[in-house]
């Protein structure tokens, strides 16, 4: 049954029509012009109008066009002009203005009533549509959170506790941006596509009552009603992240694609749909922070972990005004005089309300609530003035190397800050080095190759952090202008017992110096790995062996130690 409001100001006409329409088991109100027609519908929107065009007061045209503007859910109500102007301008007039039907009267009742029809069902399913659509991602098709959260609400409540289990499942594409960032968003949508397509035969394949949706750019939810832990579930999680490695892309190129996944268990203890996806996606974070391409359970452990970062994020946003941020130098060694040619500046906090918190727990964190931007430049203006400081005393130039997190380079004003604070500190921009991890380059973002130039125009040096761990080759970062590469710890310490290793780094230096770039060592601890380095040829070296990070003073006085400074220091 619909609600048809009917206009006319012949009022027997009028009554004809209602009598009809309710013959017919719809709700009719009434009015006899345009005006009545606005009081009529005030309490209740009508899901069709029959409208007179000729009215005294506001005739049919008027009523019509100020409807329709009056709000945006007006557009899809269909309008129906019933008039006795019956040739072709008036009709063409009437349908232009917007209606959706014009018959001229004596009117045919059979034919209103297919008309009236025919335009209740083509609205009801245009509604359709915008329902699924605004419960469906747009770029899969699969629902969206709001819906299969719902969903999941029902499995729980319908199932029984001691027969049958629910596993909520968070599968996580861990390198899809990377990915994207390199083929091109068009590819990553291609990809996204098809894994949806997978992902929803699978499921429906191995647990017929499955839902599969989409819940971000990367990760996707699974709900699997009647199975509970053990081999029916680790065998769906095995096959999706099979049909994740196997995907291609759109030319046919195998891609390396790889996935984590996180499972919570409904087994009738009371949980609601919200505390199944939260537990879902702790337990996808402990899959990644153990290095991806697995799978975790949810364990109560985690949402302990959450919230200790909780608590290392509210006590953040107060770090900077308590003043709880150090800086610590750790020296970079000319490989050839073994002299400190400078030092790498890492951030240290000492929270009033957490002790020392190391910087592993808490840049993350720093960088997922955006306040890095804050404390980096605190970082820097802090690192310029001490290492400019050591440079007036010293008898060589003094090197600063900073750590950069990418969203610092997202803020427009940041080139120009760098610009003040070397103005301000005194230090010449070649003595300034900016730590960048490959995470950045990666991203392709024009803003952030433009910083990059406009650095190294500015003479300030910049250098590729963590080198190796990523995907990156050293031909695209040559198309960057970093003139130093930092290989990453990990390989410099396996260089002690791997051979593949030792390949490795051999060829990461003979390629930099190819380019023209400086290589740095960091994380050496032995001897041996020193030795090693520096026979291959890196100009620079870091790590505990050479010199841990230490307070800016116990740097002084180990410059000291080694004749550099032309004046005694005073304190920084
Ligand atoms: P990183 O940039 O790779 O810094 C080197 C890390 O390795 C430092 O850890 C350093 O203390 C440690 N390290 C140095 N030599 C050795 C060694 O021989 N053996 C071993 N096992 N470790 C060594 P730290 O200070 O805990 O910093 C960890 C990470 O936090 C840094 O890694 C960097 O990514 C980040 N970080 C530190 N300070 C800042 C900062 O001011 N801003 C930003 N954005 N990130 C920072
Ligand atoms: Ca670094
Ligand atoms: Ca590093």
């Amino acid at each position: 049954m619909a609600t048809i409001l009917c206009i006319d100001d012949e009022s027997e006409l009028r009554e004809e029509f209602v009598d009809f329409l309710m013959d017919a088991g719809h709700e009719v109100m009434e009015a006899h012009d345009g005006h009545s027609g606005f009081v009529a519908i005030e309490g209740k929107t009508p899901d069709l109008i029959l409208c007179d065009i000729s009215m005294p007061g506001m005739n049919g045209m008027e009523f019509l066009k100020l409807f329709r503007q009056k709000n945006p859910t007006h557009a899809t109500i269909p309008f129906i002009f019933l008039t006795a102007y019956g040739n072709s301008d008036d009709v063409l007039s009437g349908l232009d203005s917007g209606a959706d039907e014009y018959l001229v009267k004596p009117i045919n009742f059979d034919i209103l009533i297919a008309k009236v029809n025919s335009l209740l069902r083509s609205r009801d399913a245009y509604e359709a549509r915008v329902m699924h659509q605004s419960q469906h991602d747009s770029l899969t098709g699969l629902p969206d959170k709001v819906l299969v959260m719902d969903r999941l609400q029902q499995v729980v409540e319908s199932a029984q506790p001691d027969s049958e289990g629910v596993s909520t499942i968070c599968l996580g594409l861990d390198n899809i941006r990377k990915i994207s960032g390199v083929l091109g968003q068009d590819a990553g949508d291609f990809i996204l596509i098809n894994l949806a397509k997978m992902l929803n035969e699978i499921s429906a394949e191995l647990c017929p009552h499955s839902s599969v949706a989409r819940l971000g750019d990367d990760q996707f939810m699974i709900i699997l009603p009647g199975i509970r832990g053990g081999g029916q579930q680790e065998s769906i999680i095995k096959e999706m992240f099979n049909a994740v490695a196997d995907q291609l892309g759109p030319d046919g190129q195998g891609l390396n694609l790889r996935s984590s996944a996180g499972v919570s268990e409904w087994s009738g203890a009371s949980s609601n749909s919200y505390n199944l996806l939260s537990e879902a996606s702790l337990a996808l974070g402990a899959a990644r922070d153990e290095g991806g391409g697995g799978y975790s359970r949810f364990r109560p452990e985690m949402s302990e972990h959450a919230a200790n970062n909780i608590k290392i994020e509210s006590a953040l946003f107060e770090a900077l005004n308590n003043d709880e941020f150090t800086l610590h130098y750790q020296p970079l060694v000319d490989a050839r005089t073994g002299v400190d040619l400078g030092a790498e500046a890492l951030l240290r906090w000492t929270s009033k309300d957490l002790g020392s918190v190391p910087p592993n727990e808490f840049i993350e964190i720093a960088e997922q609530n955006g306040i890095i931007v804050d404390i980096g430049s605190w970082v820097i203006a802090t690192a310029c003035e001490a290492a400019s400081a050591i440079g007036k005393i010293s008898s060589n130039p003094f090197r600063i190397a900073i750590n950069v997190s990418p969203l610092q380079f997202y803020d427009t004003t940041f080139v120009k800050s760098i610009g003040s604070i070397l103005e301000l500190s005194g230090l010449s921009p070649e003595n300034l080095e900016l730590e960048i991890t490959e995470r950045l380059y990666l991203e392709h973002s024009p803003l952030t190759k433009t910083a990059l130039d406009e650095l190294n125009e500015m003479g300030v040096r910049l250098s590729i952090d963590d080198f190796g761990t990523g995907y990156s080759a050293l031909s695209m970062i040559n198309r960057y202008p970093f003139s130093t590469v930092k290989i990453d710890q990990s390989f410099v310490q396996n260089t002690t017992n791997s051979q593949r290793d030792r390949d490795l780094v051999k060829s990461i230096v003979g390629m930099a110096h190819g380019q023209g770039m400086e290589i740095i060592a960091e994380g050496i601890e032995t001897q041996s790995q020193q030795e090693f380095l520096s026979n291959l040829g890196c100009d620079v070296l870091q790590g505990y062996h050479l010199g841990k990070p230490m307070p800016a003073d116990d740097f002084l006085e180990r410059l000291s130690g080694q004749s550099t400074l032309i004046q005694t220091a005073a304190c920084l």
